[in-house]
């Protein structure tokens, strides 16, 4: 996925304005992008028609690219689309206690583990007295996993009573909230491993019983469009308040979740991203965003480079490097420029396709933090006509210039190659179009 977009995003560097052509050129790739991350095919278009609406007559943000423009573009269309970016919708709790929350889900969908994180939750954060009881008639094993699930997460669990239905549990653990005080009854359901008319019956009289203030379908981020299904058809009888996605730790791409959203229109309130009873994290739009995108870090660094980019230095180097021309000023700036962004590492740890062997070559090649300093003073230590032409640099000058700067001689050495290595890259960016790359990166 990541490769599949960096591909788009190559093509399109190098150009200065966002036009129609390469807007659809990027929406192609990023249409299948996202079928790939399992978003429903309905949710894609639906999306890219107004991502394309809205990138058409986009101002470019200079020194970024189109192609980043546009990542950007999508990129906030999916925060918009899984929620936007306020704070996520929590549960609502309000109402005359105990406070029923159903959960629902299929079978193995992370029902029980999920109840027992979010009863920590409750009763950690917001100091609330919580019950939990298991309705799963079904599983011999699954009450005994919720108690001890339940003590872990050291809240209290119904007493198991065995021979009873689910409808009659669910009466017990309200009436047993209800005479001993308890602010919130979680009530884990049994499921199926699909949906039947029997669960969906069990689960709408269980709703009849506890009257829940929120029902939250769990389904596990894993098994993509059939969660869609799963929660199209839990919605219709359930009456759904929110969903929560568990394995978000797994190597799922979450695209099921943002193809849940927009079928259901429902909040999702959770992520499940452990076994563990704290596993459990709050809902963040555009953290999931990222991960569909599956670069998502590449939009914090066109937000970072559009906020500390110079634009006019960015301009001057355009010029300079469309002539052929980048001297040690140039690079003096291009140092500076690289310390805003958060150095050499920051910055890699933003780019896609960045490998580990990529970063080492940077490294040996003197591309790393505590050298950026180093380069900028010895570049500092030299004259500004020796800063521009870098040939008249003979031993006696460099032996002066590394005293200046408080430089062993093959340091400097190791900058103007370093600079020589710059200056042609840049001359070849400056050959394929007007604009360059990123302003301060060396490849
Ligand atoms: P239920 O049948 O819906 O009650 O599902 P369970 O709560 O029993 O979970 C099924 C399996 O998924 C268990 O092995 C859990 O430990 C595991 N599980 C649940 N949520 C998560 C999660 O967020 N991440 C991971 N890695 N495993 C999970
Ligand atoms: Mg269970």
């Amino acid at each position: 996925l990541s490769e599949r977009l960096s591909g788009v995003f190559d093509s399109l560097t190098g150009r200065g304005a966002l036009s129609e052509k390469d807007v659809d050129a990027a929406l192609r790739e990023i249409r299948v992008a996202l079928l790939e991350a399992d978003v429903a095919l309905p949710a894609v278009k639906d999306f890219t028609s107004k991502v394309r609406e809205k990138a058409i007559g986009e101002d470019v943000i200079r020194s970024v690219s189109p192609g980043q423009q546009v990542i950007k573009i999508v990129h906030d269309g999916l925060v918009d689309l899984l929620g936007g970016e306020g704070e996520p919708e929590g549960l609502n709790l309000t109402g005359e206690p105990p406070v029923a929350i159903l959960m629902a889900g299929l079978q193995g969908s992370g029902k029980t583990t999920t109840t027992a994180k979010l009863a920590k939750r409750i009763s950690e954060r917001e100091k609330k007295k919580v019950l939990v009881a298991s309705l799963d008639t079904r599983r011999p094993a699954a009450m005994e996993q919720l108690a001890q699930m339940a003590e872990k997460a050291s809240v209290a669990c119904l007493p198991i009573v065995k021979g009873q239905s689910a409808v009659e549990i669910a009466k017990r653990a309200m009436s047993a909230g209800r005479l001993q005080g308890y602010d919130v009854v979680i009530l884990d359901t049994a499921g199926r491993t699909s949906i039947d008319e029997e669960m969906m019956g069990e689960a709408a009289r269980i709703a009849d019983v506890a009257r829940p203030r929120e029902t939250l379908l769990v389904a596990d981020s894993l098994t993509g469009q059939d969660a869609v299904e799963t929660a199209k058809r839990f919605d219709e009888r359930l009456k759904l308040t929110g969903l929560v996605l568990t394995r978000m730790d797994g190597d799922g791409r979450g695209g099921a979740a943002l193809s849940m959203r927009w079928v259901t229109g429902l909040p999702i309130k959770f992520l499940g991203v452990s076994e563990k009873v704290d596993g459990l994290d709050a809902f963040d739009a555009k953290r999931l965003a990222g991960r569909i995108l599956g670069r998502g870090d590449i939009v914090s660094l066109v937000e970072k480079a559009a906020a500390e980019v110079d634009h006019e230095k960015a301009e001057r180097l355009a010029k300079k490097m469309a002539k052929g021309k980048f001297d040690l000023e140039d690079m003096a700036d291009q140092l500076r420029q690289l310390q805003k962004m958060g150095g050499i590492s920051g910055m890699m740890g933003f780019l896609p396709g960045m490998n580990k062997a990529a970063k080492a070559q940077m490294a040996n090649a003197g591309f790393d933090d505590t050298a950026l300093k180093r380069q900028e003073a010895i570049i500092l230590s030299m004259t500004r006509e020796e800063r521009a032409k870098p040939d008249l640099l003979k031993a006696s000058r460099k032996r002066r210039i590394a005293m200046g700067a408080g430089v062993a001689v093959p340091e400097v050495n190791k900058l103007l190659k370093m600079h020589r290595q710059m200056a042609d890259m840049m001359k070849k960016m400056g050959k394929k179009g007007k604009k360059g790359g990123m302003p301060g990166m060396p490849g």
